[in-house]
């Protein structure tokens, strides 16, 4: 075995029970792995602590700190986890350097000796070569994450306009590669909210990658210091929510962008579904938990404990389902 470290969000290290760490009250149903490299990813994506110009600990992802651990001990823990803990999936972050995919490749081929539990990789767009042998090596689901919601905004957040080496066309080639390889509903990608996008412009991607097959999950812009953006304000709770509903309306309800009005912001300011439909979505809660892969839930990824919480990791109480209708109930029919 040639990977000596990786890095553990220190949720999944604490659900693992890998040394003296804080135990959550939400704690991770997915395990969250990064891969480890001495110094910065090479990619300078603005919003991030792992960028290349970032001046951010290099222990975060996020607002989530990520502790380095013997990859051999980490094995040891998932093998002999007991079942009532066990993780619903393993989710691994792969940043950007030259030994990337080998890293990627030996850390699947290990856990995959320890454990049959579904693997999900996050990794910058490989060669289709790359993706195939991702798939036979056992990875279930991929994600490359586009974050911006338009080319404009890809550009200024992670393309050339902030130095980076990612295209938005690359990108959007890749995910379809790895359509072709992996399936519709196992390629999925993020967006961030709160990066001078328009709600309209959220919605059509959305409806966009939803026609394609790929999974959308969309994230709060959560200000870190020492990054590019690091002075860039949390996107309005309303909006968020507003696009939450946008996206499970999408996916679960067969709704199209003719379903929602816009004004000339671009701004949602109606949704034809009736406030019957809305109680009964803020009561099955999914439309306002963290998105993605089946088992994920992020939590504290993008919200502090003390709120406000964008992605819920767990199901929602009487209050909050009452003070999410209570926010946007005026946009429905
Ligand atoms: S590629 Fe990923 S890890 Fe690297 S800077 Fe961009 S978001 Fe951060």
């Amino acid at each position: 075995m040639t990977i000596e470290k990786i890095r553990l969000s220190v949720g999944s290290a604490s659900v693992l029970d890998l040394g003296a760490l804080p135990q959550f009250k939400n704690p991770s149903t997915t395990c969250y792995v990064m891969t480890f490299t001495e110094g910065h990813c090479i990619a300078n994506c603005g919003f991030c602590p792992q960028a290349r110009s970032s001046r951010s600990s290099i222990e975060k992802l996020s607002r989530v700190t990520w502790p380095i651990f013997f990859f051999k001990d980490f094995l040891t823990k998932l093998k002999y986890m007991p079942f009532s803990k066990k993780f619903k999936r393993i989710c691994i972050q792969t940043l950007n350097y030259p030994e990337n995919f080998d890293d990627l490749i030996e850390i699947i081929t290990q856990i995959r000796i320890h454990t049959n539990i579904p693997i999900s990789v996050a990794i910058p767009p490989f060669l289709k070569e790359q993706l195939k042998e991702l798939k036979i090596k056992g990875v279930e689901r991929v994600g490359i994450a586009l974050d911006g919601a338009t080319s404009e905004v890809f550009e200024k957040i992670k393309g050339s306009k902030i130095g980076g080496p990612y295209t938005w066309e690359e990108h959007f080639q890749k995910l379809n590669e790895a359509l072709e390889i992996f399936s519709p509903g196992f390629v999925s990608t993020h967006i961030i909210i709160g990066l001078e996008e328009t709600e309209k412009q959220v919605i059509e991607l959305i409806e966009e990658l939803y026609n394609l097959g790929i999974i959308v999950s969309m994230f709060a812009f959560t200000p870190i210091k020492g990054t590019k953006f690091e002075n860039i304000p949390q996107p309005a709770i309303l909006s968020f929510r507003k696009l939450q509903l946008g996206r499970f309306l999408i996916f679960n309800n067969k709704r199209k962008l003719k379903d929602f009005t816009f004004n000339t912001r671009g701004q949602i300011i109606n949704i034809n579904i009736s406030k019957k439909d809305l109680n009964m979505i803020i009561n099955d809660t999914n439309a306002f938990l963290t998105s993605g892969c089946p088992g994920c839930n992020r939590p504290y990824y993008t919200s502090k404990p003390s709120g406000p919480i964008y992605n819920y990791p767990r199901t929602l109480t009487e209050k909050e389902k009452m003070e999410i209708f209570e926010l946007i109930h005026t946009f429905i029919n």
